[in-house]
This record gives C-alpha cells, sequence and structure tokens, in this order.
C-alpha cells in the first residue's frame, strides 16, 4: 500500500495553489487533501478548542474542514486518514513567506504542526505572484519531497520552502530559491547541506527575544509606594479607539478576557519569579499589552515570551519589562528617558510609575505606530523621538532614570552624561547573543557600575553601539 500524504494550505480547500500542490505530488504517494472549507491567511499557528469541527468531503480524497490549517494537520494526523502520512506539505502559499511572515503564515503553521507531530513537513509557496508559477513552484515542491521521502528531516526541523518561477526572476535566474528550514522556534542561521539550504539553530539578530533565559538570579529591590498615575482611559475605551469598528460588548468581553490574562501573568510570571514592587505590578496589571500588537497575535499577547512586532523587531517578555522597571527604584516622580520604544509597551509600563517618560526609537515607522497606539492609550506623559537614542535626548537632559531596551557592546556615554546626579540607568550589555543587565548609579557624578541577570534582546544599532 502506497504511503500516504496529507497536502493542506491557509487559502482554502478551493485554492489553485492547493490543487497545483496535489498535482505536483500525485505519485509519490497517496495524496490526501484535508484543507480549511475557506480562506485563513495569517492565522497563524491557532487551534480551534470550543467549536465542533466539521468535516466535509468535497471529492475523491479531499476534505475540508471548517477550521484553521493546523486543525486540519492535527485532525488528519491524529486519526483521521488512513494511515498516519510520511509527509505533510502545505501550500502553494501566493508569494513567498520570509522574515515576519512566517510567524503569521498559516501555510507555514501548518507545517509547522505537523512538525510538532513528528511528520516530516513542508511549507511552499511561490514568490513570484500569479497562478501561473503554481505549476513551477509545484515542481520544486516535488523535487524536495521526493528527496524528503528518502533522506528525512532532522528532529524539530521543518522545509519553508520558497521557490522562484523561472524567467520571472529580476536577475534573470531561472532556478528556484533555496529551500529554507526552521526549527520549532523558527530560529535561524543559514547552512548548506546536501543542496539544499538549511536554517536552524543559531539565531539572528532580527529575532532575537529580548527574553531572559535565567529570570531566576534576582536581587530584591525595596519596594516603594508613591505611585505616579496620571488619568489616562481604561484599557476597554483604548481597544474602542485603535479598533474603531468593533461593537463595545465585544469589546467588553474581550477586555474582560485580557484582564484576567493580566492577572495570571502577573501572578505567574512576575511575582513568582520575584517582582515584588507593588506600583510595577499594578502598572503591568494595567497596561493593555495586547494592544501593542498585531491583531494577529493579540491571543498571545500576555505569554511568558517575546513577540514580533515588525521591522524585526520584538516586543519584550513580560518579565523583563516588569524587571528593568523595578530595577529603576520609580517613585513617580522621575523624568524617564528609554531608548528603543519598539511597540511602545515598556513606554506606557514607564509612564504609569514616573512622571514624564520620554522615548526614543531608531526605525521612524515602528516610532509613529508606537505613538499612536500611546496616544489611544491616553498616556499623555509619554513623548516619543525618532532618532538614534544612543546620542540620548541632549535637549530633555538631565534624566532622573535611563532605561536602554536593546542590547548593546557598552553603555554609550552620551547617556551616561545626560543621567542626572543620583539617577540610575539600566542596559542590556554584552555580546549579540547574550547580554547582562548592567545597572549604572550616577553618585557625586561618577558612574557606579553593577551586573543583573542575563538576557537575550534585540540589537542596540547607533553611533555608540553595533553597526547597522
Ligand atoms: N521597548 C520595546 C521593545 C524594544 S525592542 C517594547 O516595549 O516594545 C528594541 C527596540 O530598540 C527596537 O524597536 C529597535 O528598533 C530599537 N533600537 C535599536 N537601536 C536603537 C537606537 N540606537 N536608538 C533607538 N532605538 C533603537
Amino acid at each position: 500500500m502506497p504511503a500516504v500524504i496529507l497536502v493542506t494550505n491557509d487559502d482554502g480547500v478551493h485554492a489553485a495553489g492547493l490543487h497545483a500542490l496535489a498535482t505536483a505530488l500525485d505519485g509519490l504517494g497517496d495524496v490526501y487533501v484535508v484543507a480549511p472549507d475557506r480562506e485563513q491567511s495569517a492565522v497563524g499557528h491557532a487551534l480551534t478548542l470550543h467549536r465542533p469541527l466539521r468535516v466535509t468531503q468535497v471529492g475523491e480524497r479531499r476534505f475540508s474542514v471548517n477550521g484553521t490549517p493546523s486543525d486540519c494537520v492535527n485532525l488528519a494526523v491524529l486519526g483521521f486518514l488512513p494511515e498516519r502520512p510520511v509527509l505533510v506539505a502545505s501550500g502553494i502559499n501566493h508569494g513567498s513567506n520570509l522574515g515576519d511572515d512566517v510567524t503569521y503564515s498559516g501555510t507555514v503553521s501548518a507545517a509547522m504542526e505537523g512538525t510538532l507531530l513528528g511528520v516530516p513537513s513542508m511549507a511552499v509557496s511561490q514568490a513570484s505572484a500569479g497562478e501561473a508559477g503554481f505549476e513551477s513552484a509545484g515542481e520544486v515542491a516535488r523535487l524536495v519531497a521526493s528527496r524528503l521521502l528518502v533522506e528525512g528531516l532532522p528532529a524539530k526541523t521543518l522545509l519553508n520552502v520558497n521557490a522562484r518561477v523561472p524567467g520571472k526572476d529580476r536577475a534573470g535566474n531561472g532556478s528556484a530559491r533555496a529551500a529554507v528550514l526552521l526549527d520549532r522556534r523558527g530560529t535561524a542561521g543559514v547552512e548548506r547541506r546536501r543542496g539544499l539550504g538549511y536554517l536552524r539553530g543559531e539565531s539572528r539578530p532580527g529575532q532575537r527575544d529580548a527574553a531572559a533565559p535565567r529570570p531566576d538570579a534576582l536581587r530584591r529591590p525595596r519596594p516603594h509606594g508613591g505611585l505616579g498615575i496620571r488619568p489616562q482611559l481604561a484599557a476597554q475605551e483604548a481597544a474602542a479607539v485603535i479598533g474603531g469598528r468593533r461593537e463595545p460588548a465585544l469589546v467588553a468581553t474581550g477586555e474582560q478576557r485580557h484582564g484576567r490574562e493580566r492577572e495570571r501573568m502577573v501572578a505567574e510570571q512576575l511575582i513568582k519569579r520575584g517582582i515584588v514592587d507593588p506600583a510595577v505590578l499594578e502598572a503591568m496589571r494595567s497596561v493593555p499589552r495586547h494592544l501593542f500588537v498585531d491583531e494577529a497575535l493579540r491571543d498571545r499577547a500576555y505569554g511568558d515570551h517575546p513577540l514580533p512586532i515588525g521591522e524585526s523587531q520584538t516586543i519584550s517578555q513580560p518579565f523583563m519589562v516588569a524587571r528593568m522597571t523595578e530595577i529603576l527604584k520609580l517613585t513617580g516622580r522621575e523624568k524617564v528617558l528609554e531608548i528603543g520604544t519598539g511597540s511602545g509597551y515598556q513606554a506606557a509600563v514607564l509612564s504609569r510609575v514616573a512622571a514624564r517618560v520620554c522615548t526614543i526609537e531608531r526605525i521612524p515607522r515602528l516610532a509613529a505606530r508606537a505613538r499612536l497606539t500611546l496616544e489611544a492609550m491616553g498616556a499623555s506623559n509619554v513623548w516619543v523621538r525618532a532618532a538614534d537614542g544612543t546620542m540620548g535626548w541632549a535637549d530633555e537632559a538631565p534624566f532622573d532614570r535611563i532605561l536602554v531596551a536593546a542590547g548593546g557592546p557598552s553603555v554609550p556615554p552620551p547617556l551616561v552624561e545626560q543621567l542626572g546626579e543620583g539617577g540610575r540607568l539600566v542596559m542590556p550589555v554584552g555580546p549579540e547573543d547574550a547580554q547582562r543587565l548592567r545597572i549604572v548609579d550616577k553618585v557625586n557624578g561618577q558612574p557606579k557600575v553593577t551586573e543583573d541577570s542575563t538576557c537575550v534582546f534585540v540589537k542596540l544599532i547607533g553611533k555608540y553601539a553595533w553597526e547597522g
């Protein structure tokens, strides 16, 4: 009996790309199509939990499911198919799946689900637009699949194949692009092996995660009382401003859920790991973190990890935000400088425990978006500027506190200069792949340096940091 191959996608069971992939793989095994009944692009790795899934036969060995691409793979591999598949192939996606797209893509997530279930899996995308390219991308998929069926894949690894259509390449190069391998966490580095391009193991700057690998080595700072709380919109109102079209009743329900998620985040990720400052805990409890991430990622906003925010940058892990804020020992009266606005989330947290926050972001698009989100939240004591933060913000200096939310080789001298007497700075310092939080206190005009826990942040790029 021939081996079973599962084909799925995120564009829906009737998509031309799916048909092309199933046709291309036909003959390598018994091809079964189990795909969403409608378009499910950018659903990421969502699974349906609280609704029954319905499978409908729409042709010979062809089934539609009223769920996500990951649902389809789950269902098919865990019992629906006559036997466990030897390969999960997902696609063919219109347009390439590279960079940040990989985290949102339903196509890649389906392959990820296959990988998690222990089946060799690949996502296939055609890098040029237009349906004419599906056939050529299918040929590439068949080639890769036949090799993969013989040679297998390393554990926890999936293939993300981006095929370029011959003749349509701008460089006039007719060959397919290198296949790309990702491990389960999506971390990457390029390595050539057996003729395929492999990505695995090491991390790439854009995929660093501003996370604390060892959040246990904590010192306990003194708790303090004073709060710098200014009138701000409730999370619910901010969601209504940002979400615009949503019904108030739905917003309220969503906000209640997010409120519960925040409570859990504070209890399990912060208090259990030693965050004790009541003002910091209250800020983390009240700032609507989900509004600082893309809508597609909102369900994961309160998870114990960083998340992508576009431009190869990340919103830091909740614990790191809380830890760095706590280290600053804020009383509510301080003027704080943040370097690396990113989504604006850290600035929003600071705005609740300090008097004023000046924050600098190197990437103008991120700065503009953060400004909008912070405005919608009513954080009227935050000023966002697009510039190289390693130069500081001379016009606003001195600062009582400085928080650098990106990792650099050393503390930029202008920041130490702009730190006021009795002030405190915190910054991740060290090589690109592992830093340690460095604390600088200014005592009698002199910097006094101490070190805290280890961490991994995205790169601080600028005149007094890494080169861009
Ligand atoms: N605090 C952010 C996350 C920080 S990610 C949040 O809460 O979402 C680090 C950010 O630092 C990225 O957005 C990156 O673009 C920015 N960055 C890197 N080098 C910088 C520099 N020299 N000046 C200002 N921002 C910088």
